[in-house]
């Protein structure tokens, strides 16, 4: 099945493609996982092998995808792309891996998504490269083993922690993705201007770097957003006082941060106090799944140390006070 990648439009699938570094040494930042990578990939090509199975995790739009789409084009393999959610029956994934080439890369985004039935075919394919093919139903149905070509099984997923162990031990090879600094995101921010033909000053790139969540995604897209702003209503330059004015038209703030961030942190001092609050309670009030609420607004706000997780729930912290302009009420534990 062919998967397409979840809120994104074709729009924006078109222009984050445009800007996807092919190669590791155009992929900014992220140095440790390059290393690694590197000596897994280089490895698996002087063995003239399928390189191993390899796990990247880490929160939206930090380059998971773009990293797949690498390992694929640094083996000279083609890739197959598919997703978690898309595979709720074993037999989706019998039918994907039986069609797959000697040495096919196959990408499942949303990996943790996948139905147990499935992951559990998917265990054996990744150990054995073969799979029981269960025909019939009942005391008559029968397993019939099917041969596999090798191939180098790539997942992604916004929390290793979600994978059931089974799963997570079968990569050869996890890639955890931190969030960039905003010296990275300035790279990458240049980096994409050129592509793009958008004139962009220095003091540009560091403000949209600064409010860019530490996520390329995002760099990406308020350097479109600005460069529009600076076409409309500026001299066409991306510079500083283009990024302001844009980004507050876009609502971004300061420090970044987007409507759900501020949503959370507002439930979280205003409804709750300061909390300590429950995810799922957090998540009802801002009416978001609490899976989005925890794998793509808190992993920031808690490295920005905006929020905190204990064990009785999520609370504010003096800076998310701060933030948000208020006074934590007296007595407040934080
Ligand atoms: P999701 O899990 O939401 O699909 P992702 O982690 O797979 O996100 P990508 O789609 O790979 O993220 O990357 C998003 C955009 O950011 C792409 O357009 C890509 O060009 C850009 N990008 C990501 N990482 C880098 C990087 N290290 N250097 C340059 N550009 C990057």
């Amino acid at each position: 099945p062919r998967v397409v990648g979840v809120g994104a439009d074709a729009v924006e699938r078109a222009a984050e493609s445009a800007l996807r570094p092919h190669d590791l040494t155009e992929f900014v930042g992220q140095t440790v996982v390059r290393e690694q990578l590197q000596l897994v990939l280089a490895a698996a090509r002087k063995r003239g092998a399928p390189a191993d199975h390899v796990l990247f995790s880490g929160p939206p739009g930090l380059g998971k995808t773009t990293l797949a789409m690498i390992v694929a084009a640094e083996m000279g393999a083609p890739l197959r792309q598919s997703s978690g959610p898309a595979i709720q029956h074993a037999g989706d994934l019998a039918a994907v891996l039986s069609s797959l080439d000697e040495g096919e890369v196959l990408f499942i985004d949303e990996v943790h998504r996948m139905a147990r039935p499935a992951e559990e075919l998917l265990y054996m394919a990744m150990e054995d490269f073969r799979v029981d093919v269960i025909v019939g139903k009942g005391p008559g149905a029968t397993a019939i083993p099917l041969e596999l070509p090798r191939f180098t099984l790539v997942g992604a997923t916004t929390r290793a922690g979600l994978l059931p162990a089974p799963l997570r031990d079968r990569f050869g090879f996890t890639g955890f993705l931190d969030f960039y600094t905003p010296a990275e995101l300035v790279q990458v921010l240049r980096r994409s201007a050129l592509l793009l033909g958008v004139q962009l000053t220095v003091e540009g790139a560091e403000e949209i770097g600064r409010r860019s969540r530490g996520t390329p995604r995002i760099a990406n897209r308020l350097l479109r957003r600005v460069r529009d702003w600076a076409q409309v209503r500026g001299s066409g330059i991306v510079d500083r006082r283009a990024a302001r004015a844009a980004l507050e038209v876009y609502e971004v703030d300061e420090r970044g941060l987007d409507r759900l961030d501020r949503a959370v942190l507002e439930a979280l001092c205003r409804r709750f106090g300061g909390g300590p609050v429950g995810l799922s309670t957090l998540a009802v009030v801002v009416g978001e799944e609490a899976e989005t609420v925890e794998t793509v607004a808190e992993p920031f706000l808690v490295r920005e140390g905006l929020l905190g997780r204990t064990p009785r729930g999520r609370v504010a912290l003096p800076e998310t006070w701060a933030h948000l302009g208020l006074t934590p009420p007296r007595g407040s534990a934080w």
